[in-house]
C-alpha cells in the first residue's frame, strides 16, 4: 500500500469507505433474518412491517421512545400480534399451495403447541385468529389442556392431547368431547392404553385417539434424540401393534383416528423431514390395513427459522424454506398413500417455533461499557526501566504507523521486512516488558502507580498495533499471535437484562439469536463488544453472534455517547424464551406490550403486561414483602435512638425500599 500523491509528499490517511444504513442491515444480517418483517430505514433505525409484504410499517427506535413515555421501562418485550397473524397466514397459504401443486385430496389442518408460548394474550390471539382455518392447539401437560379446553370453541378445531397421562387427564379429555370439542388422545406410552380403556368403559365413552410412534429416522442437531429407539416418547413398531390389537379387542380400534410423530425441534435439513415422512407414511398404511378408520397424519412441530439467515442445515438455520416443507410433507404423504389406494389423511402440524419465534423483539438497554485501561500516561522524570521500555516499544509501533502509511522511499521502513513481523516483534516486547514489570512489583520494586502505567502502557500498545492491523487486514496475511489482538481490545457491553430471565435458551442450549442496535445503523460500528447481563453469575451474558452459518464471539457495535441511548434488540425469541426463563438472582419478568398496527397507519397498544415487581419476586419465594420492611423499620429506629440514623435519613431509606418493592426488578433511570 503507497500512498503518496504524484509529487511525493505523503497522502492523507484514507477515510474509510462510505457507510450507509444498508450496510449497517447486511452486518448484522438483518436482510436474511428479517425478511420480511423488520428491515433498515434510511435514518439508521430498524423498522418493523407487522403485515409483511402487505404494507404498513413502524420505527422500533420511535416506537420503544412512546412506549417509554408511557411508563413501560427497558427492558421490555415487544410483542406485534399482527407478525403472529401473519405466520399464521403464511403457514396455511403455504400448504395451500402445495395442495394444489400437488392434487392433493385431502387438508391441512394445524394446531399450535401451546409449550412453545402460553401466554395468555398469544393463546388466545392465535385461536382467533385461527378460527378461519378450524387452526387448533397441542396440549402437552394437565395446565395445558386446561388453557387448551377453555379457550378453543370452535367444534372443528383439533385438541391434540400430548403428553404423560393419567386417569384424570384421559377422562377430561374424553368428557371435553360432550363440550363440542375434538380432542384426540395420543397415546404416547404402552401403559396409557389400558387407562384409556377402563376410562372409556366407566364413561360409556371414548376419546378420539392417536397412536405416536417412535421412528427410527433421526433427526440432526439439538433434539436429535427426541426420535429413534430410545426416544422418551411414542410407541415402538411392536407397542404399535401390540395397542392396535389391545384397541381392537375392546372395541376401540374405531376411534383411532390420528397417526403422529415429532422428530425434534429445528430440524435443519430437510432429507432427514423427508426420511421421517416416508417412514410414518408408510406406517399410516398399515394402520389404515389393520382396520382403523385413521383420517390424521400429525407430523408434529419442527418446522424451523433461520436465525442467521444463511439458509444451511446448520444449527441456527434451516437448508429449506416454509414453502419447501409444506411441499415435502404433502407430496410423501401423497406418494405414500396413492399406489394403496389409502385414501390421503387430513395433514396435521404442530408448528410452535416456526409461528411464534418472530413476533417478539425484546429491547434492552445498555448502561455502560467497560474496556481496556488503554489511555498513555503522562511522562514523569525518573520512571523505572521498564515504563521507559514500553514506552519505547510504543513509540516504534507508532514510527511503523507512519512508515505503512508514507513508504514511498524503496529504502523506507516497508521494506525493511514485513511490517505485520515487526508488528509482531513490537508485541513479544510489550509482553516481556509488563511480565518484566510484574515480576518487579512482586518483589517490591515497582510501585502500585507505577504498576498501573505498566499495564496502561501495555494497552497502548496493543490499541496501536490492532489498529495498525486494521489498516492492513485486506492487503497482508496476518500472524496468527496477533489476530486475537482486536479481540482482546474488546468492550463489555453492561445489559439492562438477565438472560436467565429473557433469553435463557443463549445460555442453557447456546442457542443463537439475531443481536443488533435498533438504530444507529447509518453509523460504521468501530468497536467489537459483548454484552454482560445484570446477574451475579459468569455464565449472565450474550457472547455467540450469528455469522452467516457460523458463530462469532464478538459483535460490531458503537462506542456509547454520553446522555444518549444504545438500545439493542434481540429478534426471533417469541419461542420457548418467557417459560424457560427463571429468577435467577430474582430478576423478574420484563414489561410486556402487544402492538397491532392500525389501519390509518400508527399503531394501538392492545395489552400491557408489567413486568414482575420486586415485590412479587420476593413473595415467590416466600418472602413477605410487608414483614421484611417493617423488620428494616424497627432496626432503624433502633439505628435512631442510638444517634446513628437521622430521621431523615431513615426517611429516605424506607421510602428507596418501599419504592423498589413496587417497581421492576431491573435498572431504572
Ligand atoms: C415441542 C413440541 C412441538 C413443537 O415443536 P416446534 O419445533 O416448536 O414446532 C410439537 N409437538 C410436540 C409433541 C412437541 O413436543
Amino acid at each position: 500500500m503507497v500512498l503518496a500523491n504524484a509529487n511525493g509528499t505523503p497522502a492523507a490517511v484514507p477515510t474509510a469507505p462510505s457507510w450507509s444504513a444498508a450496510d449497517g442491515a447486511a452486518l448484522y444480517g438483518l436482510d436474511r433474518w428479517g425478511d420480511p418483517y423488520f428491515s433498515v430505514s434510511a435514518r439508521g433505525h430498524v423498522m418493523v412491517q407487522p403485515r409483511g409484504d402487505r404494507g404498513g410499517s413502524l420505527d422500533l427506535v420511535d416506537l420503544v421512545q412512546e412506549l417509554q413515555g408511557r411508563d413501560l421501562s427497558l427492558p421490555l418485550l415487544i410483542r406485534f400480534d399482527d407478525i403472529l397473524e401473519d405466520r399464521l397466514e403464511r403457514l396455511h397459504a403455504a400448504f395451500g399451495r402445495a395442495i394444489a401443486q400437488y392434487g392433493y385430496s385431502g387438508r391441512y389442518q394445524g394446531v399450535f403447541p401451546v409449550k412453545c408460548n402460553q401466554q395468555r394474550h398469544v393463546v388466545e390471539q392465535l385461536v382467533e385468529t385461527g378460527r378461519r382455518w378450524h387452526f387448533g392447539l397441542e396440549a402437552g401437560s394437565k395446565a395445558e389442556l386446561l388453557i387448551a379446553l377453555s379457550l378453543l370453541e370452535d367444534p372443528e378445531a383439533l385438541l391434540i392431547c400430548n403428553g404423560y397421562k393419567d386417569r384424570r387427564y384421559i377422562e377430561t379429555a374424553i368428557l371435553a368431547r360432550r363440550l363440542g370439542r375434538q380432542p384426540v388422545v395420543v397415546i404416547e406410552q404402552a401403559d396409557e392404553v389400558e387407562r384409556i380403556i377402563a376410562a372409556s368403559q366407566d364413561l360409556g365413552a371414548a376419546p378420539f385417539l392417536g397412536i405416536r410412534a417412535k421412528l427410527s429416522t433421526r433427526s440432526t442437531g439439538r433434539w436429535g434424540s427426541s426420535v429413534g429407539e430410545r426416544a422418551k416418547f411414542g410407541l415402538s413398531i411392536p407397542d404399535v401393534l401390540s395397542t392396535v390389537a389391545t384397541l381392537r379387542e375392546a372395541g376401540l380400534l374405531s376411534d383411532l383416528r390420528l397417526l403422529h410423530f415429532h422428530i425434534g425441534s429445528q430440524i435443519n435439513d430437510i432429507a432427514v423431514l423427508k426420511d421421517a415422512l416416508q417412514e410414518a407414511g408408510q406406517i399410516y398404511v398399515e394402520l389404515t390395513r389393520l382396520g382403523a378408520p385413521m383420517g390424521f397424519l400429525d407430523v408434529g412441530g419442527g418446522l424451523g427459522i433461520d436465525y442467521d439467515g444463511s439458509r444451511t442445515a446448520t444449527a441456527a438455520s434451516t437448508n429449506y424454506s416454509l414453502q419447501n416443507y409444506a411441499n415435502d410433507v404433502v407430496a410423501t404423504v401423497r406418494e405414500c398413500c396413492e399406489p394403496h389406494n389409502v385414501p390421503v389423511p387430513t395433514l396435521v402440524s404442530e408448528s410452535g417455533r416456526a409461528i411464534a419465534s418472530h413476533f417478539s423483539v425484546l429491547v434492552f438497554d445498555v448502561l455502560g461499557a467497560g474496556s481496556v485501561p488503554g489511555d498513555m500516561p503522562e511522562l514523569e522524570d525518573g520512571e523505572p526501566l521498564v515504563l521507559r521500555n514500553l514506552r519505547d516499544t510504543y513509540k516504534g509501533i507508532l514510527e511503523e504507523s507512519h512508515g505503512v502509511l508514507t513508504a514511498v522511499d524503496p529504502e523506507g521502513p516497508m521494506d525493511q521486512g514485513a511490517a505485520p513481523e515487526r508488528l509482531q516483534e513490537a508485541w513479544n516486547d510489550a509482553l516481556k516488558f509488563k511480565d518484566d514489570a510484574l515480576a518487579a512489583f512482586r518483589l517490591g520494586y515497582l510501585s502500585l502507580p507505577d504498576r498501573a502505567k505498566a499495564e496502561q502502557l501495555t494497552w497502548a500498545c496493543c490499541k496501536a498495533i490492532a489498529e495498525q492491523l486494521e489498516a492492513m487486514a485486506q492487503k497482508t496475511l496476518i500472524p496468527e499471535e496477533l489476530r486475537g489482538l482486536p479481540a482482546a481490545l474488546a468492550g463489555t457491553y453492561f445489559a439492562n437484562l438477565s438472560v436467565f430471565r429473557s433469553a435463557p435458551d443463549t445460555w442453557a442450549i447456546d442457542q443463537l439469536f439475531p443481536v443488533m442496535p435498533l438504530h444507529r445503523l447509518e453509523e460504521r460500528p468501530t468497536r467489537l463488544g459483548s454484552f454482560a447481563d445484570l446477574t451475579c453469575d459468569s455464565d449472565g451474558k450474550i457472547a455467540r453472534f450469528i455469522d452467516r452459518g457460523q458463530v462469532k464471539s464478538l459483535l460490531e457495535l458503537h462506542s456509547l455517547r454520553p446522555g444518549e441511548p444504545y438500545w439493542i434488540g434481540l429478534f426471533l425469541g417469541g419461542a420457548y424464551q418467557e417459560v424457560m426463563g427463571n429468577l435467577h438472582n430474582l430478576f423478574g419478568t420484563t414489561n410486556a406490550v402487544h402492538i397491532r398496527l392500525s389501519d390509518g397507519g400508527g399503531y394501538r397498544v392492545d395489552h400491557v403486561v408489567r413486568g414482575d415487581t420486586n415485590a412479587e419476586v420476593l413473595k415467590a419465594m416466600e418472602h413477605d414483602p410487608d414483614l421484611l420492611l417493617e423488620r428494616l423499620r424497627v432496626v432503624s429506629e433502633e439505628a435512631i435512638s442510638k444517634g446513628q440514623l437521622a430521621i431523615s435519613d431513615a426517611r429516605r431509606l424506607m421510602a428507596h425500599l418501599r419504592t423498589s418493592l413496587g417497581q421492576t426488578t431491573y435498572l431504572q433511570d
